[in-house]
Order: structure tokens, then C-alpha cells, then sequence
């Protein structure tokens, strides 16, 4: 039996809180664990919906890294942060019943705008201009110009987020072992005046990027942490590393990332 005593449950539609509550609450009292309203001191952290609910969870306790998330799904369909469906609860009880948990770890960006205070993403950071115009920024690794960019905006991923919005764009999928970010361009102009890369890169934990934003036209860039905006006017310096924190989730048996990669991409 596992040692957790305690739950916070987030359901950002009350209607599938509400359809989803009886029998969360009966699974948990058989399992001695209190559904309780604080977030902050919580030993787990439960997101009610898809991935997109998961990463609200997350963002929700603040990246809390000394607590368990996990995610249980309503809809019919496969997911990469909710590992449980509301359907087959007899399999989160039988993981609490059996202890069996190591948890895994997820790498989590930290950003760093105009020197504020840090904020987090577990699938990635977006810049885009707001304007139809192109964007340009200088792109630094540790403090070396790495290139001019010129385009539509860049979006720098998690492990986890590679299989996101980073995907769609023909980034790789990283596996989470591998604690890194990766850049994946937004349509960058190439040409015989403007040169960029061209293809995603990885940056390993001790080098981190800094964005510097050319300040000549007013673009009103778009930042966006995971699936929410980030409202920050006048962005002239954007620092993006790999975090020192983790958040940790449930491991289970045959549902590693790449059994997950498989179910969500590959099967029929
Ligand atoms: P959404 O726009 O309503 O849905 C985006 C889709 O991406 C959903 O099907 C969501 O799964 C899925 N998703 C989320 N995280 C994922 C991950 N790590 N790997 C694979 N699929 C993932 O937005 P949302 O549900 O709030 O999710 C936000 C995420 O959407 C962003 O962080 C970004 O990664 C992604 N996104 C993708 C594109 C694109 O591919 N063109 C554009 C913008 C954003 P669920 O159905 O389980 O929620």
C-alpha cells in the first residue's frame, strides 16, 4: 500500500468533475486517501480530462515538484499525460494497492523574460509575432550568437512536448530520458540575404538560449506557455534552459513513453 494520504483533484469543467466525482471519491476512501481543497500541500495532484487538463493541473500547484501527478481521462481516446481512464479505475487501484510506484520524472523548461521571475512549461514555450509580419531575433547559445532569425517565431520543447505542437512542425520526439530542450523553427526565412539552421536542434541542460528580440519594429510577440498566453509587454530578452525542477508521475508497467508514442501515433 502506498504512503500518499492526501489528493487535490483539478477538473477544469465542472461538468466532468461532477460526472467523474462518486467514483473517485469511493476508489479514494478505499485507499485511505482524503480528497482535500489545498493545492499547495497536496501528495497528489489528479487532473480530470486529456492532456490538455494535465498540463493545466500542472501549471495550476505551480510546478510543484514535491508531489505526484497524475492524469485520468473521460474521453475515448489515447493521451500522453493522462495515463488512467475514468472507465478502468481498477487499474489506478490496483498501481496504489501494489505500491507500485517509481516515479518517472519529466524535464520542465524554465523561461526567464526581461529578467522576471522564472515561469515553467512541460510542453514547451512559443514566440510568434502578432503582426503579419515576420519576427527577428538573435539566437544565443550560452553566450555565443548563434544565428539572425527571421520568421514566424520559434517553439522550444520538453522531451515530453516533443510529441505536441513540436511534432506537428517535423521536430524529433526526444525521449524524457534525454534532459534537453529542442528548437524547432516557425516558417524562418531563407535566403540569399537571411540564414537560419534550418532543422530543430537539442540543447543539453548547461547550455541555455537566450532570445534577444530586435527592438526596430514593434512586433507584439505571442509567448505562450503551454496552452497559455504569457502576458508580458515590451519582451526584449528571453532566457530558456532546462529546469533544475522535475514533475514526477506514476510509473506503470508497458506504459513508457514510447509504448505511449506507439498507442498515439502508430496504432490503427
Ligand atoms: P488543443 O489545441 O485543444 O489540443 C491540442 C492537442 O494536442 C490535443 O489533442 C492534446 O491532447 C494534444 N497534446 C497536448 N499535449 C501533447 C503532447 N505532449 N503530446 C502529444 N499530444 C499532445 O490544446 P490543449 O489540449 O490545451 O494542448 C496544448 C498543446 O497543444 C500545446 O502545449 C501544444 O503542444 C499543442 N499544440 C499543437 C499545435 C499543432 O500541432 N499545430 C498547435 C498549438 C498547440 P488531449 O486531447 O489529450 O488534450
Amino acid at each position: 500500500m502506498s504512503n500518499f494520504k492526501t489528493v487535490y483533484i483539478y477538473a477544469p469543467h465542472a461538468k466532468e468533475r461532477e460526472a467523474v466525482k462518486p467514483e473517485l471519491e469511493t476508489l479514494f476512501n478505499r485507499l485511505n486517501i482524503e480528497i482535500v481543497d489545498d493545492k499547495r500541500t497536496a501528495d497528489i495532484v489528479a487532473s480530470i480530462g486529456g492532456d490538455g487538463a494535465f498540463l493545466k493541473a500542472v501549471r495550476d500547484v505551480n510546478f510543484r515538484d514535491d508531489c505526484v501527478y497524475l492524469g485520468i481521462a473521460t474521453a475515448n481516446k489515447t493521451h500522453f499525460y493522462a495515463d488512467f481512464h475514468v472507465n478502468h479505475l481498477n487499474e489506478l487501484e490496483d498501481a496504489f494497492l501494489k505500491d507500485n510506484f517509481d516515479p518517472r520524472r519529466y524535464p520542465i523548461i524554465e523561461v526567464r523574460v526581461n529578467d522576471n521571475q522564472p515561469v515553467y512549461c512541460l510542453n514547451e514555450f512559443t514566440i510568434r509575432s502578432s503582426i503579419i509580419k515576420t519576427i527577428r531575433m538573435d539566437l544565443y547559445i550560452n553566450n555565443f550568437l548563434f544565428e539572425h532569425f527571421m520568421g514566424d517565431g520559434i517553439v522550444v520543447s520538453t522531451p515530453t512536448g516533443s510529441t505536441g505542437y513540436n511534432k506537428s512542425l517535423g521536430g524529433a520526439v526526444v525521449d524524457p530520458l534525454i534532459h534537453a530542450i529542442q528548437v524547432t523553427e516557425l516558417a524562418s526565412v531563407n535566403s540569399n540575404t537571411h540564414r537560419t539552421l534550418g532543422t530543430s536542434f537539442l540543447l543539453q541542460k548547461e547550455r541555455p538560449l537566450t532570445l534577444l528580440i530586435d527592438k526596430s519594429v514593434d512586433y507584439y510577440p505571442i509567448l505562450a506557455l503551454d496552452n497559455e498566453a504569457l502576458g508580458v509587454t515590451n519582451t526584449d530578452k528571453i532566457e530558456i534552459k532546462v529546469s533544475d525542477k522535475f514533475i514526477r508521475t506514476l510509473r506503470l508497467e508497458n506504459n513508457t513513453f514510447w509504448h505511449k508514442t506507439k498507442r498515439n501515433f502508430l496504432q490503427e
